[in-house]
């Protein structure tokens, strides 16, 4: 008898949406500073997310965000534990980037106090660990149906640690998988074929055996195809002509899950 098809599966966005949570610890941290100075607290969340996002591109940063697929909102709050040598100097910065961060949107705001800068950073760990993180609609169905099939699943991810680990349990779905892989783990990230190997060797699994379900098509598609993955791709796109003849479109997770199990 063959081995059961074992499934790869992204996290953000293919099984949870974790943006109401990141807009939950933007909003209160407008609030917050709305509270203590004399501005609009839309205002401040804007200028966050865009100073957040400029104080992200440092010249020595991107390698390592870029290879790791770490997005700037996670270096806000995340803590990226893990024991990779890539995380040490990272994690060395982070409480520079943050009070950099929230220092500079509090000057242009007029304000200069770093005590102020500390609290907004706390505050938008604090919220947005506190906010609920939900499944996509289909995303536990497609987990259950799997695991009464037996077929092994593998979340395979890239982000930090403590945070994607967090958000699978957050929504319920941690109990429903067999393993989850983690770019910041083992040190290289999709759409590298090394991610997706380290994700099948966990399941005892080969890429001919195996499907890949992913809502990014530079991560998830062309990694996983790369390895002759068949692959179930979540967009709202049009196929593009040059499309892999292996990878089907769908439009969530939920059309996923019923591909794979009717
Ligand atoms: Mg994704």
């Amino acid at each position: 008898m063959s081995r059961p098809r074992a499934i790869l599966i992204d996290l953000d966005d293919t099984l949870i949406d974790d943006q109401p949570a990141v807009s939950a610890a933007f909003a209160a941290c407008g609030r917050h500073a709305a509270a203590q100075l004399d501005v609009d607290a839309a205002r401040f969340v804007e200028r966050a997310r865009q100073l957040g996002w400029e104080a992200w591109d440092t010249v020595w940063l991107p390698p390592v965000r870029d290879w790791l697929g770490i997005a700037f909102w996670d270096g806000l709050s995340e803590g990226f534990t893990g024991a990779h040598p890539h995380l040490n100097r990272f994690r060395d910065w982070l409480p520079d980037y943050r009070r950099k961060t929230w220092g500079v949107v509090l000057e242009e705001f007029g304000c200069s106090d770093p005590r102020l800068a500390d609290d907004l950073g706390e505050l938008f760990t604090t919220e947005r660990h506190a906010a609920p993180v939900g499944a996509l609609p289909g995303a536990a169905r497609l987990l259950k149906e799997a695991g009464e099939r037996e077929e092994p699943v593998v979340v395979i991810t890239n982000g930090a640690a403590d945070g994607q680990r967090r958000k699978l349990r957050a929504a319920g779905l941690d109990g429903l998988v067999s393993d989850i892989v983690i770019s910041t783990e083992i040190g290289v990230g999709k759409p590298s074929p090394a991610a997706f190997l380290t994700a099948l060797s966990r399941v005892g699994s080969r890429p001919q055996d195996a499907v890949m379900v992913g809502d990014s098509f530079d991560r998830d598609v062309l990694g996983s195809t790369a390895l002759g993955m068949r692959t179930l791709w979540i967009t709202g796109e049009a196929a593009p002509p040059e499309l892999d003849a292996s990878v089907t479109l769908v439009e969530s997770v939920d059309r996923a899950g019923y591909l794979l199990h009717r």
